[in-house]
């Protein structure tokens, strides 16, 4: 059997949190090999991980156990994968297993990982030493680089995100599990990851319990009727530390998710508001499907490349002289008390916690073409028509409970075709209109640049939204972007929202643009296309109203062995 596709091959044994933050990785090779089958290889406790994903081809396991354990099972896989016929191995483990896999596996081009150990080493070493903080996901994407390999993520600031897909069918298992323990669909969840593979990185546990008990009681109160439960989140060697916790808070606030299969473990995190972890594996999870994540550091820092990816997420490192001590945690605390993790304070956690979970939930909306009639490079207000349904469908998504927020490309000020304060004055005038009618617009964000300049705040790109999170309080689970270009169906998967193609302006041709390379192109791939934002609005209020019923996130299911 020989086809023209590009099979690849990527390695990763482990663990959780590194095997995350490899997928921008998958993102690129896609991106680049339009034809082409990724084979993950992985270890057998990664299942579940790459189940449901438009990426990954197939995924081949290897854990080798008793007499096996050593080179006959080694030989065994090579065996195996040399059937494969691969074009290209990605070796992003570098160690000794990977290295035998990577020389004895054929194919055309073979490339490894560098780890960047010496800026890492230094940080752990010199903690004072200016030394810039290391991605991991970058680290991985110079890999391909290296073969000549483009990383449009660099300049599109798209695929670099860690991202993964969790499984459709799961969705039903994990609401039936919610009903028969008694946890309403109206209730909060508030996820935690009290353990950590070392003693060090694992905040103490009567913290835990304080800041599980105060938010849950806290939040019960403050929202009204609706109850506040806890999703305890841990492997096998977490059990005792989860059921102490599950003790000090009382038994029926306490949901248990110990030793969970990952794609289990993926639908059950997604239904949580907020989750907070220490710095380990869960907390790359659950920042991946885009739950606000809270990260607490404490021997390791942020700064050596493994912070949780969302735009809204946060990290807690106190930043004491000793920290970072190791690369991984993997050291003990020589000190007489662990001043990295004493000084984060529940209650600031609390205070933090609290202002994410209370943050409102935003759209954001493209202007021309979406909104208001296109017409290119809008600068008088006479010019300004709004679509047939636009106030309407402003109307419904406030009354749903949505902050309301316009982002808008306006190149022709770079262009020189018309002035920013015309622009301005536009804008004004939209939000005067808008006003009369009683929708308010929490503000009207532009990008000046011209294309050519590769700002940061260029739509598919998410500075104009880090200005609007950092002004207003604003969460980004279940945030959506609306317009007509395929800009803004990026904007919504870079802010790990959802998007919605609207057919007025230029989506008509946009449609056909993701349509003509629709196998390979997922990514590009909006949740719902809509007649017009009137469409749109009434499309999110059938969601909103039927949650249980998510859309699916990729609808190119792929084919599996
Ligand atoms: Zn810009």
């Amino acid at each position: 059997m020989k086809d023209n596709k590009y099979r690849i091959l990527v390695i990763r044994f482990s663990s959780l949190g590194d095997i995350i933050l490899t997928t921008p990785l998958l993102d690129t090779l896609k991106e680049n090999y339009r034809n082409s089958e990724i084979s993950f290889l992985t270890k057998q406790k990664y299942q579940g991980l790459f189940e449901s994903d438009p990426r990954v081809y197939s995924v081949i396991y290897f854990e080798p156990e008793g007499k096996d354990k050593r080179l006959p099972g080694l030989l065994r896989l090579i065996k195996g994968l040399n059937q494969e016929k691969f074009d290209l191995v990605v070796d992003l483990h570098s160690n000794i297993r990977s290295f035998f896999i990577r020389h004895l596996v054929k194919a055309k081009r073979k490339i490894r990982y560098h780890k960047r150990l010496i800026p890492r080493l230094l940080m752990v070493y010199f903690k004072k030493w200016k030394v810039e903080s290391v991605s991991t996901v970058d680290c991985y994407l110079e890999t391909l680089k290296k073969i000549g390999i483009k990383v449009y993520s660099l300049k599109m600031h798209l695929h670099r995100i860690p991202r993964l897909y969790s499984k459709n069918e799961e969705r039903i298992w994990a609401e039936d599990f919610l009903s028969e323990i008694g946890v309403k669909k109206e209730e909060y969840l508030i996820g935690i990851a009290p353990g950590a593979k070392w003693e060090t990185k694992r905040w103490d546990k009567d913290k835990f319990s304080f800041l599980a008990k105060s938010l849950s009681q806290d939040l019960s109160i403050q929202t009204g009727s609706i109850c506040t439960k806890v999703l305890l989140v841990g492997d096998k060697n977490d059990q005792k530390l989860i059921e102490d916790i599950k003790d000090s808070i009382g038994e029926d606030k306490v949901i248990q998710a110990v030793d969970l299969p990952l794609d289990r473990l993926m639908v059950l995190v997604e239904r949580c508001e907020l989750f907070i972890s220490n710095d380990s594996g869960p907390m790359h999870l659950v920042s991946a499907l885009g739950v606000p994540t809270i990260g607490i550091f404490g021997p390791t820092s942020p700064g050596l490349g493994f912070s949780p990816s969302g735009l809204n997420d946060k990290v807690f490192w106190a930043g004491v002289e000793c920290s970072p001590c190791s690369l991984h945690g993997e050291k003990g605390c020589v000190k007489e008390s662990r001043f990295c993790m004493d000084e984060i304070k529940p209650e600031e956690i609390i205070k933090e916690a609290k202002k994410m979970i209370s943050a409102d939930k935003v759209i954001f909306l493209d202007r021309d073409g979406t909104l208001t009639e296109e017409k290119d490079f809008v600068s008088r207000i006479e010019e300004i028509k709004f679509i047939s349904g636009a106030k309407e469908a402003l109307k419904i998504l406030q009354d749903l409970g949505y902050k309301l927020v316009i982002i808008s490309n306006q190149s022709g000020i770079a262009r020189g075709i018309m002035t920013e304060e015309q622009v301005k004055e536009v804008n004004r005038f939209i939000l005067k209109e808008l006003g009369n009618e009683g929708i308010k617009i929490e503000g009207i964000y532009y990008c000046p640049h011209h294309p050519e300049e590769n700002c940061n705040c260029r739509k598919p790109k998410t500075g104009l939204i880090k200005k609007v999170l950092k002004k207003n309080n604003l969460k980004l689970k279940d945030s959506w972007a609306i317009g007509d270009k395929l800009s803004d169906v990026l904007l919504g998967k870079n802010i790990k929202g959802k998007s919605i193609l609207v057919l007025t302006g230029y989506g008509q041709g946009e449609r056909q643009k993701i349509e003509l390379n629709s196998k390979d192109t997922f990514w590009q791939k909006p949740d719902y296309i809509a007649k017009d934002i009137l469409d749109a609005a009434l499309f999110i209020k059938s969601e909103s109203l039927n949650k249980s019923a998510k859309p699916t996130i990729n609808s190119s299911r792929i084919r599996r062995r």
